[in-house]
């Protein structure tokens, strides 16, 4: 079955190589250009039957960073959906914020294909 992936990255070439390199490999991708974006994008696939699999977030993003986007998505029912950080933020505290937030991984930008597929596969397994 087509696993759904939303990506939340507010720069559009990031957005879609990164949707690219997912789809290419067979995943179904819903794109959000920021936390607020996606939150909106959440509440409509709520009547959706196809489940949510994997959210990937940008940390930098105008309107909702990526550390309120994943508290914010933790009160809502996606709730139990894996969270995979993708940036340029390297700073401990930062990736402490993220996983206190709840992100279940932490990726840097530039990302190799393989990279960003192994670390999806790996959090889609083992949510
Ligand atoms: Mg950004």
């Amino acid at each position: 079955m087509e696993k759904n992936i939303l990506i939340v990255e507010d720069s559009p070439t990031m957005r879609s190589s990164v949707s690219f390199c997912l789809r290419n490999a067979g995943y179904r991708v819903a794109e959000a250009i920021d936390g607020k974006d996606a939150l909106k994008k959440l509440q409509s696939m709520n009547d959706k039957s196809e489940p949510l699999s994997l959210i990937i977030t940008d940390i930098n993003m105008p309107q909702m960073d990526g550390i309120t986007f994943i508290s914010e998505v933790k009160e809502t029912d996606f709730k139990f959906v894996p969270i995979l950080v993708l940036t340029t933020e390297s700073e401990e505290s930062v990736i402490k914020k993220g996983r206190d937030a709840g992100a279940s991984g932490w990726l840097l930008k530039p990302f190799q294909p393989e990279q960003l597929l192994w670390a999806v596969k790996k959090v889609i397994w083992t949510k």
